[in-house]
């Protein structure tokens, strides 16, 4: 029979984003209600491999579910990414007596849990990260905030876009992944979105195409032309100059980088935190270990961690064709 989980440890991993906080609150309060001891492990891998070991009950996630960032900090850790580095962080975990680790962050940090369950580390995952490039699930914690941070900064930048009648490029981002800009795209209202998902990569082709679209939206009389770019097609200002000496029409380029990062998470996000954090404990609680939690139409789930990074997932069909995407 399974051996029963009392202890289990907490780390947060990768880039950083909205709702994780309120993910190490619901694992904290859940755990509590299970009579489980909680361990925080502070900077993510890099953590783990030193044992920076907290211990965390009720009291230490009070007045956290609305704060943006991490309170057991992040890393990104290349030590982890070695075999000896992944042996460190099992035996870390195994002399502190703890029975199982919950991972809270993307694919590379659950590609690094699934290293700890092949040296016979129980382990969960909870997706948090802003780019939603997470395949087993149709969301991830950070990704609704990112979006309506990135959405109500495109709105100010449409406003001065508008008054000097200028194009706007602005890039989200997302690494490998259009969603924030497919997502900003439709609820902006933008003339381009430029994906990933849908650029074949030959550039001069999509700077005419895109020249073309401003010069037929002038002839129309529109006064401003805003094009969202995702941070995997990037070369944001060089694209803006090539538009602008192509159409002789004034082009500023807006890169919005980390503020998409930070922030309160939205209700969207705290709730999707409180239900997978409670979800993860829960899982251990009935011995159910090595998985990673997922939304699939509207409910949570889990999902064995090796089929779970195993999927895919692609954007919608239905979503392309509401945006109108002329990357093609
Ligand atoms: P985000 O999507 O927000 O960037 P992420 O979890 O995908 O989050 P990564 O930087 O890819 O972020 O990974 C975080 C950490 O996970 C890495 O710094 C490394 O310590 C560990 N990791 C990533 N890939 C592997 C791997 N293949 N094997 C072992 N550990 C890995």
């Amino acid at each position: 029979m399974e051996q029963q989980i009392k202890r289990i440890a907490v780390l947060t991993s990768g880039g950083d984003a909205p709702g994780m906080n309120a993910a190490i609150r619901a694992v904290v309060r859940t755990a509590a209600k299970s009579k489980m001891e909680v361990i925080g492990v502070q900077k993510g891998f890099h953590g783990l491999i030193e044992g920076d070991f907290i211990s965390l009950n009720k009291n230490d996630v009070s007045d956290i579910i609305q704060r943006g960032g991490t309170f057991l900090y992040t890393a990104r850790c290349d030590e982890f990414r070695t075999l000896e580095g992944q042996k460190a962080g099992a035996a870390q975990l195994k002399s502190a007596g703890i029975d199982a680790l919950i991972v809270i962050g993307g694919d590379g940090s659950f590609e690094g849990a699934r290293r700890l369950k092949e040296l016979g580390i129980r382990v969960i995952g909870i997706p948090v990260t802003i780019d939603n490039d997470v395949a087993c699930t149709d969301y991830s914690i950070g990704f609704d905030t990112a979006v309506n941070t990135a959405m109500d900064a495109i709105d100010k930048i449409r406003d001065t876009s508008s008054s000097h009648e200028r194009v706007s490029i602005v890039e989200v981002m997302g690494r490998g992944a259009g969603y924030i800009a497919l997502w900003c795209g439709i609820a902006n209202g933008a003339e381009d979105i430029l994906i990933p998902e849908m650029f074949d990569g030959n550039m001069p082709a999509l700077i005419d195409r895109i020249s073309s679209h401003v010069i037929e939206t002038r002839a129309k009389g529109k006064t401003h032309h805003i094009i969202i770019n995702a941070e995997g097609i990037g070369h944001t200002y060089e694209i803006a100059k090539a538009i602008q000496d192509k159409t002789g029409v004034g082009t500023r380029a807006t890169i919005l980088g980390y503020l998409q990062r930070g922030g309160s998470p939205s209700a969207k996000d705290r709730m999707l935190a409180s239900l997978m954090g409670a979800f993860a404990v829960e899982e251990l609680a009935e011995g159910r270990v090595d998985e990673i939690i997922a939304v699939h139409e509207d409910k949570i789930v889990g999902y064995p961690i090796t089929e779970a990074l195993n999927m895919f997932k692609d954007v919608e069909p239905f979503m392309y064709r509401v945006s109108g995407l002329m990357v093609r």
